[in-house]
């Protein structure tokens, strides 16, 4: 089969043909027929973060596609079913994590697309009980970058706490960003915009956010606390520069969620002021199997909107060269149909 291979975090993907995966007990095969282009895909590929995938390997865990084949002990899935086989690819179900509702901190998870082959592929293997069922009536160019950009920033927004009558500040209108402010929205909360390029922030006004800062001509931290600060902020964009100015964004009493995982790691972050003004930081990394069938129930009720591209997989080093350059609207999402 067909598929992009990472072989060298410093070389570009290469297309090549593999062995088609067979499905083990407990897993299924699944013809892929969308997969969205995470930023996620970029940071594997070029071996960014702390913790590294093995080349060779396949990236990719916004796959979406229909279940060609079935190993054994398989239950409640048949062949032919849509469903989408997200970044969480596996966790234990027994330890402390899996076991109290936690399963993405589960310590023996596996990640598709990172320390398993993802969805860059005609065909990917998935643990079944972790696939996540698309609705009837969800287009699978729409399912892809719900599948990772729209269950983490649906969980991202969820874990704020946002409310009816806060100000929301997201930095980074990406993928996620795009989505991650629709949330913010559903919950009831106004919306302020932050990013580098013009085209996002319009995306972003067409999408509900009542406010909009190019942080590239006009200081963020200001305009916002100009509207009175936010109650909310969510680090989205893949830069420790928008965290900083995220934190600063922030009302007294404000919570700013880490979501975007930059190369560089480290940000400053003020004693005194988180101190003094009360401020909670935390991490949030992707979502439960739950959030993922919420992500895509909110999304078959009509109340989210997917903006995305189409690519062939071989533009894939094309694809992240654009995504890198802030030159994309939102989502690439590659179709193999
Ligand atoms: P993306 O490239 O689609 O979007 C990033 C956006 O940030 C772009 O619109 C870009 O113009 C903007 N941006 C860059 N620098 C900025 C700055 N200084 N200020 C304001 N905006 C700026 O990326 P994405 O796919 O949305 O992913 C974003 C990040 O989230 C990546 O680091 C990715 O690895 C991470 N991520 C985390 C999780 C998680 O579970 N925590 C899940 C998926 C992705
Ligand atoms: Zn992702
Ligand atoms: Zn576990």
């Amino acid at each position: 089969m067909k598929a992009a291979v990472v072989h060298d975090f410093r070389k570009p993907l290469s297309i090549d043909d593999i062995p088609k995966p067979e499905p083990r007990s407990g897993e299924v095969v699944v013809k892929v027929e969308t997969c969205g282009v995470c930023h996620t895909d970029i940071h594997a590929a070029h071996g960014d973060w702390p913790i590294k995938p093995t080349p060779p390997f396949v990236p990719g865990h916004e796959a979406v596609g229909l279940i060609e084949r079935i190993g054994s002990e398989v239950k409640g899935l048949r062949e032919g079913d849509r469903v989408a086989v997200p970044w969480l690819g596996w966790a234990c179900g027994a330890c402390e994590f899996c076991s109290s509702g936690r399963e993405t901190l589960c310590p023996n998870q596996q990640m598709t697309g990172y320390t398993v082959d993802g969805g860059y592929a005609e065909y990917v293997r998935a643990h079944a009980s972790f696939v996540g069922r698309v609705p009837e009536g969800v287009d699978p160019l729409d399912a892809a970058p719900l599948s990772c950009a729209g269950v983490t920033t649906y969980k991202a927004v969820k874990v704020s706490g946002a409310r009816s009558s806060d100000l929301v500040a997201i930095y980074g209108i990406g993928g996620l960003g795009h989505l991650a402010l629709q949330y913010a929205r559903i919950a009831g909360a106004s919306v302020a915009a932050v990013d580098l390029v013009d085209s996002k922030l319009a995306l972003a006004r067409d999408l509900g956010a009542e406010h909009t800062v190019n942080s590239a001509i006009d200081d963020p931290v200001e305009a916002i606390q100009a509207l009175g600060g936010a109650d909310v902020a969510i680090a989205v964009a893949v830069s420790p520069v928008a965290f900083e100015q995220a934190f600063r964004s922030l009302k007294r009493g404000g919570t700013l969620v880490f979501v975007a995982l930059p190369a560089d790691n480290t940000m400053q972050l003020p004693i005194f002021e988180t101190v003094l003004h009360g401020i909670t930081v935390v991490g949030s990394i992707v979502g439960t199997r739950v959030d993922l069938a919420d992500t895509f129930q909110l999304h078959a009720e009509g109340r989210t909107r997917v903006v995305r591209e189409t690519r062939q997989l071989e533009q894939v080093n094309d694809a992240f060269e654009q995504i890198e350059k802030g030159a994309v609207d939102a989502r690439l999402v590659f179709d193999l149909r």
